[in-house]
């Protein structure tokens, strides 16, 4: 199995490595991924980068995706129904939506549940495994006091 740390180095090797050619944007939009860690949807993608490469349109940024999703480097993850957002394929874990701020964070990479390769006689090929609530953030502000937000 391919194994992707987060602090890749050599973006513009990893994307060849993976049968991609690593032009301008495709290493952009792959670097914001790796680098954030935010689970973008493509508006955010886009709204992040086309500052920085004046050409880039939206549906670049969905193209591009969608061959990272076809290439095996990138996953899709729908745990809103109205809302798409996407993550590098590395190492398994689990996520946490927070429904107060909306932030979406990786939780527990080393759980249990990651490990198992069958549940109840079935062959696991992907696990998505999401969590809801309030964040550490959201938390202290609210037990903070009046004046969060
Ligand atoms: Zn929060
Ligand atoms: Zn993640």
């Amino acid at each position: 199995m391919e194994k992707l740390k987060y602090n890749i180095n050599d973006i513009a090797a990893y994307l060849k490595d993976n049968g991609i050619q690593p032009s301008v944007h495709r290493i952009k939009i792959f670097e914001y991924l790796v680098k954030y860690k935010s689970h973008p949807t493509v508006d955010e993608i886009y709204s992040k980068l086309f500052r920085k490469i004046p050409i880039l349109s939206k549906t670049t940024v969905y193209n591009t995706i969608s061959l990272f999703i076809k290439k095996g480097i990138v996953v899709g993850l729908t745990i809103e129904d109205n809302e798409l957002r996407y993550d590098i394929k590395g190492e398994a874990h689990a996520h946490f939506k927070c429904i107060r701020c909306g932030k979406l964070i990786d939780v527990e990479p080393n759980c249990d549940l990651f490990k198992k390769k069958d549940v109840c006689g079935n062959r696991i090929i992907e696990h998505h495994i999401y969590f809801k609530g309030i964040c550490k953030e959201c938390l202290k502000k609210i037990e903070g006091g009046t004046n969060g937000n």
